[in-house]
C-alpha cells in the first residue's frame, strides 16, 4: 500500500530529544523552542514568532488576540478544517463565510468586501495547500476598513507570496506542525506576531495571562497573573523533533517540489485530454507543495476513482465539508452570498499521496493507475 502520509523524519530527532531530556529541561521554553522560533523569525522576517502546542492553539491564540466581543464577525471561507472557525467561535464570534476561487480553492478576494458589516473585526484568509491567497488585495481591504486580518498558513510554511513568507504579511499568522503537514512534531504549531503591538500580550496569553516572559527576561521582578490566557506552549520534547526538521527545511521542501513536479509532468496529458483538473499556482507564488490534489468530474466519479486506486493499493483523501453546511457551521455561522464553487469543487476534489520520501516508482505507479482508470 503507498500511503497517503508518512510524518517527516530526518534522522536527528532521537538525538535532539535525548539532549533535551539529559539537559533536564522537558518543559516549554527551553533551548530547543528558543532555537526553533529564532529560526522561523529569521526565515520569515516575523516580528515575532511563538511556537504552541497546534496549528489550532495559534488559531485560539491569535482569536483572543483581536479582542472579539460577542457578535462580532469575521469572514473566512467555508472551504477550510474546522479550527479555522471554531478558534473564533469560542471566543463569541458570528462566522461569515465566503465563496472561494475554483483555481486555488482560496477565498475569492473580490467577495470579500461586500460581506463586511460594521460588526466585521477580523479576516481570515486560508492559504489552501500552501498557495498564497491574493493578500495584497486582501490586506488593502483590511486597511482601508480598518479590520485585523489573521493568517491561516497551517499548509503554507516555507511558502512565499511575492517574496513575502505566508504568515508573515497579515497582523498575525498561524502555522500548524502537525504530523500531515511539511514539518512536524507531532502535535503542534507556531504564531507569528508582525504587528509589534501584539507581541506584549501574545506573551501574556501564551503563559496562562501571566507576566512570566517579562520576569525571565529581567524585566519585572516578580510575575503574576496580568491578562487572561492559558497554555499554548509545547514540551522542549516536540520542539526538539521539530528544531532538526526546519534546520532540513530547505532539503524536505526540494523533495517534496520534485515529487510534486513529478506528479504535475506525469498527469499533464490527462489534464489535456479533459479528465482531470491539475492544481494553479498564480504568477507571484511560491509553494511548498504541501499536497497534490487532482479535480475530476463530480463526487460520483470521485468515489469510483478512490475505490479503483484503493485496488491499485493507494491510499487517497478528500477534504472538507463546507463549513456553512455542518452543523456547527449553521448554528454559529452563515453563508453571504452564493455557493457557485465551495460545495461544487470540495466534491470533486482528491488528494493524492504526498510526503517528505516518497518514491518515484510509487508517484508512476500513482500515474500509471490513473491513466488505466481514464483511457
Ligand atoms: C492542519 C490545519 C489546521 C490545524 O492545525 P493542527 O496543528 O492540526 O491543530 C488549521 N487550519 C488548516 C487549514 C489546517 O490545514
Amino acid at each position: 500500500m503507498i500511503p497517503f502520509n508518512i510524518p517527516p523524519y530526518v534522522g536527528t530527532e532521537n538525538e535532539y530529544i535525548a539532549d533535551a531530556i539529559q539537559s533536564h529541561k522537558i518543559c516549554g521554553d527551553g533551548a530547543y523552542t528558543k532555537r526553533c522560533q529564532e529560526l522561523l523569525e529569521q526565515r520569515t522576517g516575523a516580528a515575532k514568532v511563538l511556537l504552541t502546542n497546534s496549528g489550532t492553539d495559534a488559531l485560539e491564540m491569535a482569536a483572543l488576540l483581536c479582542d472579539l466581543k460577542t457578535g462580532d464577525e469575521v469572514i473566512l471561507p467555508s472551504y477550510t478544517f474546522s479550527s479555522t472557525a471554531n478558534a473564533f467561535a469560542l471566543f463569541g464570534a458570528k462566522l461569515v463565510f465566503v465563496d472561494i476561487r475554483p483555481d486555488t480553492m482560496n477565498i475569492d478576494e473580490t467577495l470579500i468586501e461586500a460581506a463586511i458589516t460594521e460588526k466585521t473585526k477580523v479576516i481570515v484568509p486560508v492559504h489552501y495547500a500552501g498557495v498564497a491567497c491574493e493578500m495584497d488585495t486582501i490586506m488593502d481591504i483590511a486597511n482601508r476598513h480598518n479590520l485585523l486580518v489573521v493568517e491561516d498558513a497551517a499548509q503554507g510554511v516555507m511558502s512565499t507570496y511575492k517574496g513575502k513568507a505566508l504568515g508573515a504579511i497579515g497582523h498575525i499568522g498561524c502555522y500548524s506542525f502537525h504530523e500531515t503537514k511539511n514539518y512536524s512534531m507531532g502535535e503542534g504549531g507556531a504564531i507569528l506576531i508582525n504587528d509589534t503591538k501584539l507581541v506584549e500580550r501574545a506573551e501574556i496569553v501564551r503563559e496562562k495571562g501571566t507576566n512570566r516572559s517579562n520576569f525571565l527576561r529581567g524585566q519585572v521582578d516578580k510575575y503574576t497573573w496580568v491578562d487572561i490566557g492559558s497554555s499554548y506552549l509545547p514540551s522542549e520534547l516536540n520542539a526538539a523533533y521539530l528544531y532538526g526538521q526546519l534546520q532540513s527545511a530547505d532539503k524536505i521542501n526540494e523533495n517534496r517540489l520534485a515529487s510534486w513536479n513529478c506528479y504535475k509532468e506525469g498527469l499533464q496529458e490527462l489534464a489535456n485530454s479533459g479528465r482531470i483538473e491539475l492544481p494553479v499556482v498564480p504568477e507571484g507564488c511560491v509553494h511548498n507543495a504541501h499536497m497534490f490534489y487532482i479535480k475530476v468530474k463530480d463526487l460520483e466519479e470521485r468515489t469510483q476513482l478512490q475505490q479503483y486506486l484503493r485496488e491499485q493499493e493507494i491510499q487517497t483523501a478528500f477534504h472538507y465539508i463546507p463549513l456553512h453546511s455542518a452543523p456547527a457551521g449553521l448554528k454559529f455561522g452563515r453563508f453571504h452570498g452564493e455557493d457557485c464553487y465551495t460545495t461544487k469543487e470540495s466534491e470533486r476534489l482528491v488528494r493524492l499521496p504526498m510526503y517528505y520520501g516518497l518514491n518515484t516508482n510509487d508517484i508512476q505507479h500513482v500515474v500509471n493507475s490513473l491513466q488505466k482508470f481514464y483511457f
